[in-house]
């Protein structure tokens, strides 16, 4: 899969040099590509920002170095229309559900906002030549669009086959399935005056199973109420 990502601040990016999305960008899995949008700008001041038409606080993203950075990509895309995702609380919220359908593109661009966000009409312009998403990573205000595309990046990269080791782990954890993951431990069985369950130490698979299912339901119910469905569980 190849990515592009558009920010005035590249290096924010280069936490995705390390780690799992790191070594799948060495194995080629990944070719993830970061460009500066001040490289597209023409004045002395390099200048990416202007005061908002209409009044009011803060600056707004100039449309003119957007545009030229998004064509750069566009015209360097290994598919006719790739998918433009724009960070912005305004959009729909980021889900796994996204996550997996973003994991079998080919293409994506990310554009990172800052101050109050880029110009509306980048959007109407970018839609000629991507298939445009403006996503929000949730109901709160960053300062800038890259660390939402850092999550991002990372949730749509490990569902990418060969990314995660074992994909068997990709299947049971929160967010598959509509539930949240059951509780999970590890050695040793006593701690602290803490148990591990135990059924867990039972050995018997098929009530291991049944304990984790009504551990993902209670699980929900408690935490998350908005992720069940309104009739009875499969
Ligand atoms: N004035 C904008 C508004 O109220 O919708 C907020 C602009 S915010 C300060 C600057 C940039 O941060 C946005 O353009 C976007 O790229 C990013 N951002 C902020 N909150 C975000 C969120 N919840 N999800 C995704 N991106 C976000």
């Amino acid at each position: 899969m190849r990515i592009d990502v558009v920010s005035i601040f590249p290096e924010y990016l280069s936490a995705l040099d390390i780690s799992l999305i790191g070594r799948a960008r060495e194995d080629g899995l990944l070719d993830v590509r970061v460009h500066d949008l001040r490289e597209h700008t023409h004045d002395r001041h390099r200048t990416v920002d202007d005061t908002p038409y209409g009044g009011g606080a803060g600056m707004v993203m100039k449309p003119e170095p957007w545009a030229e950075a998004l064509d750069a990509v566009a015209d360097d895309s290994p598919v006719e229309r790739p998918t433009l995702l724009v960070p912005t609380p305004s959009g729909t919220v980021f889900s796994q559900p996204l996550a997996r359908e973003l994991a079998g593109y080919e293409h994506l661009v990310f554009a990172c906002g800052r101050y109050e966000g880029i110009d509306e009409r980048v959007f109407q312009w970018a839609a000629e030549r991507f298939d445009v998403r403006l996503v929000s990573l949730g109901d709160y205000v960053l300062n800038g669009g890259e660390v939402a595309v850092l999550a991002m990046v990372e949730a749509v990269g490990r569902l990418i086959p060969g990314v995660i080791g074992n994909p068997e782990s990709l299947v049971e954890e929160s967010h598959e399935g509509g539930l949240l993951e059951y509780p999970v431990y590890t050695k040793p069985s006593s701690w602290r005056g803490h148990e591990v369950p135990p059924v867990l130490l039972s050995g018997d698979h098929g009530k291991i199973a049944q304990w984790r299912r009504a551990q993902q339901v209670e699980r929900t119910r408690l935490r998350r109420p908005d992720l069940l469905p309104e009739g009875p569980l499969a």
